[in-house]
């Protein structure tokens, strides 16, 4: 069985991304999950970016305290 969406085969014991999450590849649906807002799911893609299982992902840009101005 492949992700429906990378096409990446599932299951494999070499490959820590390719964890079944119904169909989907976990590389792909962490991703998705952390854009969407997941905080653990984004935790999670961040430390597998940082031992470099995700060359091709970018953090998204932190969002700045709202600045305090006006001084
Ligand atoms: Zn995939």
């Amino acid at each position: 069985m492949n992700c429906r969406i990378c096409g990446r085969e599932l299951g494999r014991e070499d490959d820590p991304l390719s964890l079944d999450c119904g169909g989907d590849c976990w590389g792909c649906i962490g991703e998705i999950e952390a854009e969407m807002g997941s905080e653990s799911s984004l935790a999670r893609v961040r430390e597998e970016a940082a031992q470099g299982l995700r060359p091709s992902w970018k953090a998204p840009a932190e969002q700045p305290p709202s600045a305090t101005t006006g001084h």
